[in-house]
């Protein structure tokens, strides 16, 4: 593999792969992006299965690149983790997210709509300015703790002794923890006794395939499996749940029947940007 050495000329180091060089290149960039306003926030709606209102939204980010177009997260969030970029990257989608949802608490009152979601990589719960960069945004805007979600993966949480010092301290700030992706981590249920999560988001992984009837008696039927024993546990403990990538009506249906109330996925309600939500929650108030 080909890295750049000290003196500017490329040398081959030995363990070092092509995604390696890929992730510096694109870190480069990524800085720039952060200093010349590439970087937008878009929203996805959550909503309540029963009568689709939202109740909330995920802030998710995007890179508009000046000459190769869009660049979706898949692509840039791994390069930005490990080049430590994912801090600055988070903190500001962190502070437009507060903003945003402040703003929308002012204009469509308090209730409108009750949480912001914004996820957090495990390299931003190392740091150990963080929680103060949390506190930080939510003076600014004025947001009150128990609106902000943050978002955080198992193998983020699986990080030692300070990750979790960091939670524990989020939670008692009041802000809500939900765990992304439920049930593609590999210790799942134990994380759930040690960690102060009060939302499980159920993986798209779950959720395709739950509408397709294979013939089985419910209690049977294993694609229902775990979206069952996930809300059964969620139940257990006090715990809200979120269903994602629902893509159809048939499986919102399953879902509901299931017991799930709120969901995410295409077919609720694209990411959009802040204006669109905006005419959403004015649409909703007439409801
Ligand atoms: P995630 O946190 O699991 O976010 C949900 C992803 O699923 C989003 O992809 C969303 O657009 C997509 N999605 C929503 N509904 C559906 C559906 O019905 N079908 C399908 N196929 N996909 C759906 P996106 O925006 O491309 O983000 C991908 C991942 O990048 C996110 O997964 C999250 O892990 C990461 N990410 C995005 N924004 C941020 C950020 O600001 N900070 C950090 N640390 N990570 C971020
Ligand atoms: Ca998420
Ligand atoms: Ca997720
Ligand atoms: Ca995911």
């Amino acid at each position: 593999a080909k890295q750049r050495g000290k003196a500017g000329f490329v040398r081959y180091v030995d363990g070092l792969g092509e995604p390696v060089l890929a992730h510096m290149q694109l870190g480069g960039e990524l800085r720039r992006a952060l200093d010349n306003d590439e970087l937008q926030v878009v929203y996805q709606p959550i909503l309540r299965l029963e009568d689709q209102r939202v109740t909330g939204v995920e802030a998710l980010v995007r890179w508009q690149h000046p000459t190769r177009g869009a660049i979706r997260p898949a692509e840039f969030i791994p390069a930005a983790e490990q080049t430590g970029l994912i801090v600055p990257l988070g903190r500001f989608v962190l502070r437009e997210a507060c903003r945003q949802a402040a703003a929308w608490s002012a204009e469509f009152g308090p209730d409108a709509l009750p949480e912001a979601g914004v996820n957090v990589s495990a390299r931003q719960l190392h740091d150990p300015d963080f929680v103060a960069d949390v506190a930080a945004a939510l003076a600014d805007s004025g947001l009150p703790c128990e609106r902000l979600v943050l978002e955080v993966t198992e193998s983020a949480v699986l990080r030692g002794q300070q990750v979790s010092r960091t939670l524990f301290e989020l939670d008692r700030m009041g802000i809500r923890l939900a765990l992304d992706d439920f049930g593609t981590g590999e210790s799942s249920l134990s994380l759930l006794r040690a960690f102060p999560a009060t939302i499980v988001k159920l993986d798209k992984s779950f959720v395709d395939g739950i509408e397709i009837d294979d013939g089985q008696p419910a209690a049977a039927d294993a694609r229902r499996a775990v979206a069952r024993a996930v809300i059964q546990l969620a139940h257990a403990l006090g715990l809200a749940t979120v269903a994602e990538g629902v893509e159809s009506p048939e499986q919102a249906a399953v879902l509901r029947e299931l017991g799930y109330t709120l969901g995410q996925g295409y077919h609720l309600a694209q990411p959009m940007t802040a204006e669109d939500v905006s005419r959403l929650l004015a649409r909703q108030r007439l409801d």
